[in-house]
């Protein structure tokens, strides 16, 4: 899978793409991702990408000249089967929609800033608007950092133990279940028995009802939306 990103700020990809999961993707071919600096797009002599709102007001807009050039030249490469913008009103990201982006080839995310993006590039250009959350950040690359891990953790083969990823939190709309590791008692905070029974059935008995517990007790909105 290949994921273009463009942004104003590609160095901000960097500790997050050389590290941990998201480096073994792509080490191992999972997984490409090429950030795109939109001002190399900008046809200012201060490869300026951003101008005052009409109608005033505080705050710059993305133009949409810079970031039309950039799309164009990248869909002029390959087909793209998302072109996603980050924006605090699009649709909810979530686990659903983690896995349904993991199942393409090629996906462009674009990442606004300062007061947004000029709503022209929406209506040309994307597919799909994704929000990580109701709150406002102040560019969208914390927001494409996130989607593309999301991503990349799924993709069969990333995570080695395959069935880590699918174990997780909200895959089949329930929490996971507390996990534990040695030592068996610390301080006198003891693992549960269970865990160290060595009968597999009663263990996966025990975080079944964990799960169910847990998402009644924390999520019960999850239940509901079975
Ligand atoms: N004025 C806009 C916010 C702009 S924030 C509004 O009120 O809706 C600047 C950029 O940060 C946005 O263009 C978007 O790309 C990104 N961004 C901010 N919050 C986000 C969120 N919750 N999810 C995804 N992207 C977000």
């Amino acid at each position: 899978m290949r994921i273009d990103i463009l942004t104003l700020f590609p160095g901000m990809f960097d500790g997050v793409l050389g590290s941990s999961i998201l480096k073994r993707a792509i080490d191992k071919g999972f997984l490409e991702v090429f950030t795109h600096d939109i001002r190399d797009y900008s046809n200012d002599r201060h490869r300026r990408v951003d101008d005052y709102p009409f109608g005033g007001g505080a705050g710059m807009v993305m133009m949409v000249e810079p970031i039309a050039r950039c799309i164009e030249h990248l869909k002029g490469q390959r087909n793209y089967d998302a072109i996603i913008m980050t924006a605090p009103d699009g649709e909810a990201f979530n686990q659903h929609k983690a896995n349904q982006l993991s199942m393409f080839n090629n996906i462009m995310i674009l990442c606004g800033h300062y007061k947004g993006i000029d709503e022209r590039v929406r209506e040309m250009f994307i597919t799909e608007e994704v929000s990580i959350g109701d709150y406002v950040l102040s560019g969208g690359e914390l927001a494409a950092m996130v989607m593309t891990d999301a991503i990349a953790r799924i993709i069969p083969g990333v995570i080695s133990d395959g069935a880590s990823a699918l174990s997780d939190s909200f895959q089949d709309n329930l929490l996971s279940a507390p996990v534990y590791t040695r030592p068996s008692d610390y301080n006198g905070h003891k693992v549960p028995e269970v865990l160290l029974s060595g009968n597999d059935r009663l263990i996966s008995e025990w975080r079944y009802e964990q799960q169910l517990s847990r998402t009644r007790e924390r999520r019960p909105d999850l239940l509901e939306n079975e």
